[in-house]
């Protein structure tokens, strides 16, 4: 019987994932279909219960579901620390049990590390929302310097700051009060993990001042594949990076943690930037 799995979240109907997973079974020969679950917070719990009677799998996990799926999944013992992160962005069915990952942590890292190793770097994030905890904690496994950290509201710095004080006592993470306070002149690797610069007319998440030529800029965003951030941070000479390898990477984990077999990287790629044109 054909496999099913796919992405909860609301809404999902613009989410890249189907044409990135739909390839790679092809690619594979595996007799499954990857497919989109737009699910309202207030049905996500009788969605996760019938499960198993619709055949599914596997899914991916994402807004505004990640922090809600902990109740239903039991989490390997070198996985229990995605309870301080708060975030399951993979689940699969192992012999009837549901089991919760999060691999948004290890494709940031993944995809950061060839492009910039931020090991012994200080970092500056703007946005402190649910891929920043994702991002933060990888750059703490990553043996990043320290963090310092930006949001409008301070509360979700202050929770981030917390949760890696639960998973590291000594890492030196910062609150910035302000975008100023987040000293960004001196610092490595700058992370735009806002969604400013999703819509073309968004404000800059940075002042164009504090961008320079060796500051290392980092967008989670991938659409548009060069958001205005990139696009100064390309015109002061500094090295840049987009969110689509993060995106393919945490895709790749997924498919790996699903089926057992090593995910066709060229093929997912490729799906990934022919679903953006
Ligand atoms: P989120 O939960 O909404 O978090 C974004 C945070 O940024 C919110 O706390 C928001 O505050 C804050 N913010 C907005 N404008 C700001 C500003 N000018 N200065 C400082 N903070 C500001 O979103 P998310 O899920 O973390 O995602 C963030 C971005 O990452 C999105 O663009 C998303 O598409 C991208 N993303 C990419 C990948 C990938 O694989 N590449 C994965 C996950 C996410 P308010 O809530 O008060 O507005």
């Amino acid at each position: 019987m054909k496999k099913i799995y796919g992405i909860v979240g609301y809404p999902v109907k613009h989410s890249l994932s189907p044409a990135m997973h739909n390839a790679a079974f092809k690619a594979l020969g595996i007799d499954a279909e990857y497919k989109l679950f737009e699910v309202k917070p207030e049905e996500l719990k009788s969605f996760l219960k019938d499960l198993g009677k619709n055949s599914i799998q596997g899914l991916n996990v994402t807004i505004p579901h990640k922090e809600n799926v902990f109740e239903f999944v039991s989490l390997d013992s070198d996985n229990s620390y995605l309870k301080q992160i708060g975030a399951i962005n993979t689940i699969v069915n192992k012999n009837g049990k549901w089991f919760g990952y999060n691999t948004d942590i290890p494709g940031f890292a993944k995809h950061l590390k060839e492009n910039f190793d931020p090991a012994n770097k200080k970092v500056a994030i703007v946005g402190a929302g649910g891929a920043a905890r994702a991002v933060s904690f990888a750059l703490v496994k990553s043996a990043a310097k320290e963090i310092s950290i930006f949001d409008i509201d301070k509360s979700k710095s202050e929770n981030i700051s917390k949760m890696i004080k639960s998973l590291e006592a000594d890492f030196p993470i910062y609150v910035a009060k302000s975008i100023e306070d987040l000293k960004i002149n001196n610092k490595d690797l700058l992370i735009n993990a806002t969604p400013l610069g999703l819509k073309p007319a968004d404000n800059l998440p940075v002042e164009e001042k504090m961008l320079r030529r060796d500051l290392f800029v980092y967008d989670l965003i991938y659409n548009p594949a060069e958001t205005q951030l990139l696009k100064l941070a390309r015109k002061v000479g500094a090295k840049t990076s987009n969110g689509l390898g993060m995106l393919l990477y945490q895709g790749m984990q997924s498919f790996e943690i699903w089926t057992g077999s090593f995910a066709p990287k060229e093929v997912m790629q490729k799906a990934l930037l022919e679903a953006l044109q």
